[in-house]
């Protein structure tokens, strides 16, 4: 006998028919039938208000939300999944707005947005139980998973051989051998990209424009990969920035989001550089103080001990109107973990031709893991998501409105 239907997978399949019928019965994209879905009670109020900004539209130049909003009429639930992440939470609307509370139609765009996102991140992601465990416990799961791995990894260095040990000249595979370290890291590192890559594909063929422009996609990729890397819109479309604890515009944030992404990357830069030493050219680590992997490494890790400590202070005073509570302990989880793998790498490094060397990289390595297998399920998804959803805009600006109101 098969098995019973569940009651979303009818639901499903009854929306998709209806939107069938609804278009004449012509066939029906993935991100229509999507959008016919019922909403949660957080997408609805999302809905909501953006049914009445799209009336008063104040805050038109404030960000790509609300020229995206002016797009549309109505807000199914493809619209509110990109739009919430389309936001950055730069607050600005809700300081502009005269409908804000306690006036009754209670506006908060950037308290509505960051609820859907932080959905939109375990609903996306893969596995789900996972996307939920961490949404809801990240701080704690961050910390448990860095602990546990390290403690393992310095367990099994002890049993080896003991923690304490004659200098290597900062050896790292004589503690573990090259291999070992390749498969361990591989599999986790393959892991998290797999994840990602699973999650964002969802979101896309949720919310995919289903157009394409004339002259193509590769201009607005283009256009997306520079407002992303240039965090364009943390400048809050006056270059004077966005709000944190007040109304002031406040430019911080973006500079310790630039040293965080780009500590991150010159990190990910570095053991890239290595791994082409070994292979390539056959130069097994470690390498000098001088050496590229070494700079590159030193530079990025001081910006991922700035970029980190600096959010997380801006965070820790931030107005308590901006975003949703809900979420602190899984932004405070991935700030953590960036922060303490900068800390043990360039400790280990420093450290690297003493006694304590396997013991600093049993502790280095268990926290490198924890960071990439929590990578899928918060804010690193994040910035994979919103850049996901900037292409879509960046191709839908180039499509005609389908509403024809004029000013499009
Ligand atoms: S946030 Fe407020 S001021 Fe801005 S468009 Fe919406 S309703 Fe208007
Ligand atoms: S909080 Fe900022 S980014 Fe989000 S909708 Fe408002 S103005 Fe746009």
């Amino acid at each position: 006998m098969p098995p019973p239907e569940s009651a979303s997978t009818t639901l499903d399949a009854l929306t998709r028919e209806a939107a069938h019928l609804g278009a004449g019965g012509q066939p029906v994209s993935p991100s229509a039938a999507f959008n016919a879905l019922p909403l949660t009670e957080a997408e609805g109020e999302v809905a909501r208000q953006m049914q009445i900004c799209n009336a008063c539209r104040y805050c038109e130049g404030s960000c790509a939300v609300f020229p995206a909003m002016t797009r549309r009429l109505e807000f199914g639930k493809a619209d509110v999944h990109y739009l919430a992440n389309l936001c950055h939470n730069c607050g600005a609307c809700l300081h502009a707005c005269q409908y804000a509370p306690p006036h009754e139609f209670a506006i908060n765009v950037p308290k509505a947005m960051a609820v859907v996102r932080g959905q939109t991140y375990s609903d996306y992601a893969f596995p789900q139980a996972l996307g939920a465990l961490y949404r809801h416990n990240g701080l704690l799961v961050s910390l448990a998973s860095a602990g546990g791995l390290a403690l393992f990894l310095a367990l099994a260095v002890a049993m080896k051989g003991g923690l304490w040990h004659e200098p290597l000249a900062g050896n790292f595979y004589a503690v573990f051998p090259h291999n070992l370290m390749v498969i361990m890291f591989g599999s986790v590192f393959g892991f998290a990209v797999l994840a990602l890559a699973i999650g964002v594909t969802r979101f896309w063929r949720n919310v995919s424009p289903g157009e394409v422009p004339e002259g193509g996609n590769a201009p607005a990729a283009a256009e997306a990969v520079h407002n992303a890397l240039k965090l364009k819109y943390l400048d809050g479309g006056h270059g004077e920035g966005c709000h944190n604890e007040d109304d002031r515009f406040n430019t911080t944030r973006r500079l310790y989001h630039h040293f965080t992404f780009y500590g991150f990357m010159l990190c990910f830069a570095s053991t890239s550089v290595a791994t082409l030493y070994h292979y390539a050219f056959g130069w097994q680590a470690p390498y000098g103080y001088t050496s590229l992997p070494v700079i590159l490494g030193t530079v990025g890790g001081i910006g991922l001990l700035i970029g980190p400590v600096g959010l997380w202070r801006l965070k820790a005073r931030r107005h308590p109107m901006h975003g949703d509570d809900a979420q602190n302990p899984m932004d405070y989880g991935f700030l953590a973990l960036l922060f303490l793998v900068s800390l043990t790498g360039l400790v280990l490094m420093v450290l690297r031709d003493t006694g304590a060397m396997a013991l600093l990289l049993a502790v280095h390595l268990g926290v490198v893991m924890a960071l990439f297998v929590t990578l899928p399920y918060g804010k690193f998804a994040h910035g994979i998501f919103r850049s996901a959803a900037l292409l879509k805009w960046s191709i839908e600006r180039r499509l005609p409105s389908r509403l024809r109101l004029g000013s499009d």
